[in-house]
Formats: structure tokens, sequence, C-alpha cells
């Protein structure tokens, strides 16, 4: 095996979008997964592409990583099973309004398509929303994919740039330029990055990243569509804590009929098993919003751990002791959508190109003083 000049641990979509940047920017690349690319926390989640602006940094990320996605996808497209279908943002009383009209003025001043909407006009939008809400903000732009085959077509995309891969291979240990498997084996690199997602912690105890539990539904294919990913103002509004429990219903249209629905965040459960009541909570956000729901069958349900940090914001950049080590985590809910700006970012902090965004927000240096 040649020796790389980056070896990326972790082929979920983080790990995957940056190998293949790294490979196209001449880097020669080693991509190593104890399992198979995509098969991570990428395969639980929802895979909607979101422009979400709770702060002005996590907005510069989704749009430079939004530009990435339609380039990507004028060839991707069918991989990603990927579909325009927008956002609809739906308040159900004055105060989400309000708040509404605050995502629609943000959006469309970054020049991201968003639309304020009057009750009226939210249900001849959507018809199957119940009657009586109070608007919303109409999305355009924004889409869903199907992320694990994304996953996995990055992957094929270092090995055809040239790069390698290694899956079903376990990295034990990260020191600065080397990763030691499972095995016992020592490979050697000018960089690693560690992707891991909810695993960064076992191998750099220094970066706090724990797992923030989701539950999800899915429902037989139904001639009846979804035009728009449905989702409530209440999203994202509330955090979880301790082990509180914040529901907030968000309904997705596959290109199969089904509808997808989520979703809730739980902070301090470590097993991965459905909790009847949490799900139910769930389905009981959704219905209330899309009432036909009720009668819809469900045919599967799961959870997945989302990679969370304290602050919010995912970790992307050098590491504070480890000059050779880069870390690309800690997306929680946003990693789909982000990958490709994080990757963009990573490289320029790599290769020290300028930042295509402010960098700073993402620093693991922020964590420098917390206790491991
Ligand atoms: C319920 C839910 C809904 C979501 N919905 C959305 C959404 O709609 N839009 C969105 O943008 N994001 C969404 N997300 C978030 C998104 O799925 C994640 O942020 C993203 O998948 C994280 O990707 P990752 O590559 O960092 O982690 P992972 O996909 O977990 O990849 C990490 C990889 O590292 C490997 N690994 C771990 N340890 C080692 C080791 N020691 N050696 C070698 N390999 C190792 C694992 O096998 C794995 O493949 C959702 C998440 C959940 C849970």
């Amino acid at each position: 095996m040649k020796r790389p000049d980056v070896i990326v641990v972790g082929a979920g979509i983080v790990g995957a979008a940056c190998a293949a940047e790294l490979q196209a920017l001449g880097r020669d690349v080693l991509l190593i997964d104890a399992n198979h690319p995509g098969g991570g926390v990428t395969a639980a989640g929802m895979g909607h592409l979101v422009a979400l602006d709770e702060t002005d940094d996590e907005l510069d990320l989704c749009l430079l990583s939004l530009a990435r996605w339609d380039d990507w996808l004028t060839t991707g497209a069918g991989v990603a099973e990927h579909v325009r279908c927008g956002t609809l943002w739906v308040a159900e009383d004055e105060a989400q309004l309000a708040h509404a009209r605050v995502r629609a003025e943000r959006l469309g001043r970054r020049g991201w398509d968003a639309v304020e909407l009057s009750g009226a006009q939210l249900a001849h939008t959507e018809p199957a929303l119940r009657p009586g809400l109070a608007g919303g903000v109409r999305v355009a732009r924004d889409g869903v994919v199907y992320p694990p085959a994304v996953a996995r077509q990055l992957a094929d995309t270092v090995v055809a740039l040239g790069g390698q891969t290694r899956f079903g291979t376990t990295v034990a240990r990260v020191d600065d330029g080397a990763v030691t498997l499972d095995t016992g084996e020592r490979i050697a690199a000018g960089d690693v990055v560690v992707a891991t997602g909810t695993a960064v912690t076992r191998l750099l105890p220094d970066i706090p990243i724990f797992p923030r539990k989701g539950h999800l539904a899915i429902t037989a294919r139904y001639p009846r569509r979804l035009s728009h990913q449905v989702v409530s103002m209440g999203y994202g509004q509330t955090e979880a804590g301790n082990d509180a429990l914040a529901v907030a219903a968000n309904v997705q249209p596959r290109i199969t009929g089904q509808w997808l629905i989520g979703s809730c965040r739980q902070d301090g459960i470590r097993h991965a098993d459905v909790d009847p009541r949490v799900l139910a909570r769930v389905l009981r956000s959704a219905i209330a919003l899309l009432p036909c729901l009720a009668d819809m069958t469900i045919i599967r349900s799961w959870t997945g751990m989302r990679p969370a940090t304290v602050d919010g914001r995912p970790v992307i950049g050098r590491h504070p002791t480890l000059p050779r080590v880069w870390v690309a985590a800690g997306h929680e809910g946003l990693g789909v959508t982000t990958a490709f700006g994080t990757a963009q970012l990573l490289a320029d902090l790599i290769l020290a190109r300028p930042e295509s965004i402010d960098a700073a927000p993402y620093s693991p240096s922020r964590f420098a003083h917390v206790p491991a």
C-alpha cells in the first residue's frame, strides 16, 4: 500500500465528502471505515437538504454546502434519489408566524428563495394540512436525498480518482499523522481526518461529541403525495436537555410514495431501541398537522443518534494539540445538508487556502478548556 497524504477515518456522508474533496484536489487519500460507507447515522436520518438559519454561521455553512450539493446533483441526482420538493415551514400560532416571517426575510436576503404564506395560501399549497393554521414559509430550493447512497457514491469517487479505501477496518488509535488499526497495524500519513460521527470522542477524548437520539417512522406507499417536506416552526426551537424530550412534526415525501415521519430529540440515552411512548408522541405531533396520516399504515420505525455538541455547532478544523490531526464531525441534525460545505472548508484549512466562510465558529480549539 502506498503511503497516503491523508487518512480519513469514517465514511459517513461527512468523511466520504471530505475524502472525495481532498482526493479531487490532488491529495492521495485513504478512506477507512469500521463498517461500510454510509452505514452509520448517515443511514438513519431523513436526508432533508435544508437552509437553517438559527445563527448566521449556521446559515453560512448551509448555503455554502447547498451550492455544492447543486453542483454534485447535476450528475448524481439519480443516485441520490433527489427530489427538489422545497420545505413548507408551518406556523401553528401567531408567535410561530412571527418567527416564520423573520426566517423568510433572512433566507430571502441571502438569495435562498423563501416566501411567507398566509393561512389560506398555506392550505392551498399543501391541502393535506389541517385547516386553521396561522401561515408559514415556503422555501422552494430545499430538497430531499437518500444519504447512504450518496456516501457510497463519494467513496467510489475516491477510488475512481486514484485514492484507496479500506472498509470493515476499525481504527483503534489516532496519533499525530498516523492511525493504528485494531489489528495493531500502524499506517502513517501527512494528515489524519477524524470523521467518525458520535464515535469521535473515543479516538479523541478532548473533543466532546455526544449522541442525541431521534425516532423516525415510514408509511407504506400511497398514491396521495405530499408536495413539500412539511416541518413545524417549532422544529429546532426547543433543545433536548438531560432526559427531556423535544418533539416537532417533520414529514417528508419520498419518491417511493412513502411518507417519512420525524422527529424528536432526546439526550442522555445510549440505547438505540424504539421507545413506543416516544414514537407515539412523534406520530401524534405529525397527525396534528397532517390528519390523513392517522389512516395510513406505518411499516417500519427506527432510531438514530445525531452527533451533537454543547454549542450546537459542528467541529471542523485542526485538533488543538495534534497539528496533523483534523476533525470533521458533530453535525447533529444537519450533517447531510452541510457535508459538502464541511469538506470544502476542511480542504481550505488543510491546504492553507483562503477560507470559503469563517472557520472560527467551528474550531476544535473551542473545547480546549473543557475537561476531558
Ligand atoms: C433522526 C435523524 C434525522 C436526521 N435528519 C437529517 C436531515 O433531514 N438532514 C440533515 O442534513 N441531517 C439529518 N440528520 C443528521 C445526519 O444524519 C448526520 O449529521 C450525519 O449523517 C452525520 O454523518 P457523519 O458522517 O458525521 O457520521 P456517520 O454517518 O455516523 O459516519 C461515521 C462513520 O465512522 C465510522 N467509524 C466510527 N468509529 C470508527 C473507527 N474507530 N474506525 C473506523 N471507522 C469508524 C462508522 O462506521 C461510520 O460509518 C439526521 C439524523 C438523525 C439521527
